[in-house]
């Protein structure tokens, strides 16, 4: 495992202590991955079966943290994306989605600023959407032909 994968999991364990810590709760850390990619710095995800949540999980975007200050990241992004978790397997579904009361309510406890967006570069998603343009201009110019054009994970073709 690399060293921001270590940091990363070992700050979403000190805000899951906290929050354990001062409520007597006993939440499991949930599942930590790192393949998040585009704007978003983090995300949670969890599924429902009969509206229980039956897995959850916390995703990263490496590349928004490896393009910015990485103290930043940790107190800002990791505390953001584990209040979703803690917000939503406390409060329920209903209550604890998004950026409402008890999802501030839990970061307060935190000690995080309750901040819905983030003001990170992202140049890795920009340049992305930058050849999307540009193919979208090239489709439309009938320049493309038989060309292949290979984009990050994706492989267009003019039909
Ligand atoms: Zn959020």
């Amino acid at each position: 495992m690399d060293q921001y994968q270590k940091d990363i999991i070992a700050m979403n364990k000190f805000y899951l202590t906290k929050w354990n810590k001062a409520t007597n709760d006993d939440l499991p850390l949930p599942a930590i991955e790192f393949n998040l990619t585009g704007f978003a710095a983090g995300q949670f995800v969890y599924q429902t079966l009969h509206n229980i949540i039956v897995s959850s999980k916390l995703r990263y975007n490496k590349y928004i943290y490896h393009t910015n200050n990485h103290g930043h990241f940790l107190t800002n992004t990791v505390p953001h994306e584990i209040a979703h978790y803690i917000a939503i397997t406390v409060y329920g579904i209903k209550e604890g989605k998004g950026h409402n009361n008890c999802w501030k309510t839990v970061m307060s406890l935190l000690g995080a600023e309750a901040k819905k967006y983030h003001e990170y570069k992202c140049e890795a998603a920009w340049e992305t959407l930058y050849k999307l343009d540009q193919l979208k201009r090239s489709l439309l110019k009938g320049e493309l032909k038989n060309k292949k054009l290979v984009l990050p994970n994706k492989v267009l073709t003019k039909k």
